[in-house]
């Protein structure tokens, strides 16, 4: 049994969609829909775009939870302050 093959999502000039194996990534491809010559780059591919938009929502989620261990942390630091007095 093969591993099945990753493909990536990857607009040609034209916008349309193609779907490209992972080992046609950086090669000069042709789009089949238009014919137009295009470079299959990673960066422009659908597959990339999820990954940075999974990226940002964990980042805002560390940021999120950052924010409220200070809180917490101040919260605990004035009622300890409060409590000594
Ligand atoms: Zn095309």
């Amino acid at each position: 049994m093969t591993a099945p093959v990753k493909h990536y999502r990857i607009p040609c000039p034209s916008d349309h969609i193609v779907m490209v194996p992972a080992r046609l990534l950086d090669e000069e491809l042709i789009c089949p829909q238009c014919n137009s010559r295009f470079a299959a780059d990673y960066t422009a591919s659908a597959e990339y775009s999820d990954e940075q938009t999974e990226r940002a929502a964990y980042q805002w989620l560390v940021i999120a939870i950052g924010t409220v261990a200070v809180l917490i942390t101040a919260g605990i630091i004035a009622l300890a302050s409060q409590l000594l007095q």
